[in-house]
């Protein structure tokens, strides 16, 4: 009920899966979609000397790749408070050692389909990306007593909402805050008997939508389900939103997924058994995909 509708982004990807599903043959040509011309053709660069005071680049590579680049970019800016092309020369002369970049990719281990930030990943580029992951970890809820989210619990989220959780934006929700929906009660931290991080009670809402929240112009309350109801406080109205990104349908607990079906405590521990078996598979699974590449550990 009041579900806020979905921006141009948000549905165009519903409608192409639906049509995908039932009738793959009147797919419209989807640039998102099509098959990736070979990197050599995808990738330009370009250097202007014409000016003897600066100099200008013109670099072209893979949207998936300038995506990452971007994001490296921007992450090392803000670390040393200086542009982005300041970030790129002191990146390639090797300055930049102090600073990490966390990219993350979600694989459906039945699909073997791969999801980068804010999009599906086409074979080639699919490839490429896989080959970069340094860390794997079966992502699930988790709560504990810190105010800081972990990087795990910062992946699950963004995740689950593919956008920021406000009405009608489409704000990707990797680079969103981790916001908490109800806020941390810390003038009675005594009657708080649940853990202060709980990614069950949180959502990522782009950094101008956050801010809105704390001005007080829009109220959050979400539901179990993970839906979200936002109700504004200019004119009493209420809608509701959905999770988009790639695990807004996954399996991520294990209480989900079998505790309320099983009552005595021996058949509850073989049911939680069984699930710890499933994700480690999922695990040795998603090692198999990667072709036994970059993996360092799996830190959980
Ligand atoms: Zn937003």
């Amino acid at each position: 009920p009041d579900q806020v509708i979905p921006g141009p982004v948000i549905l165009r990807r519903g409608v192409t899966t639906i049509v995908a599903t039932h009738q793959p043959t009147a797919l419209p040509v989807d640039p998102e979609d099509q098959e990736v011309p070979p990197p050599a053709l995808q990738t330009d660069f370009g250097i202007d000397t014409r000016n003897d005071d600066y100099t200008v680049f013109h670099i072209t590579v893979p949207a998936v790749d300038g995506r990452g680049v971007t994001r490296i970019l921007a992450v090392v800016g803000a670390a040393h408070d200086c542009s982005r092309a300041t970030a790129f020369t002191e990146l390639c002369h090797g300055a930049v050692e102090d600073v990490d970049v966390t990219l993350n990719c979600y694989r459906n281990i039945d699909t073997g389909q791969t999801y980068l930030e804010n999009r599906w990943l086409a074979g080639i580029a699919e490839e490429r990306w896989i080959r970069r992951v340094t860390h794997l970890t079966v992502p699930s809820h988790s709560a504990h007593d810190s105010r800081f989210i972990t990087d795990n619990q910062r992946a699950l989220l963004a995740g689950i909402d593919g956008t920021c959780r406000a009405p009608g934006c489409e704000n990707p929700a990797a680079t969103a805050d981790a916001d908490h929906v109800h806020r941390f009660d810390s003038d009675h931290p005594d009657n708080q008997d649940t853990p202060r991080t709980d990614t069950e009670k949180m959502q990522s809402l782009c950094r101008a939508c956050h801010n809105d929240k704390t001005r007080g112009l829009l109220d959050y309350t979400r539901h179990p389900d993970g839906t979200t109801s936002v109700t504004s406080i200019d004119d009493g109205h209420t809608v509701t939103t959905v999770p988009t990104g790639p695990m807004a349908r996954a399996i991520t607990t294990f209480d989900q997924s079998l505790a309320r079906r099983v009552a005595a405590r021996a058949e509850h521990e073989e049911a939680r058994q069984a699930w710890k078996a499933i994700t480690s598979m999922a695990l040795t699974l998603a090692r198999t995909y990667d072709g036994k590449r970059g993996v360092r550990d799996i830190p959980f």
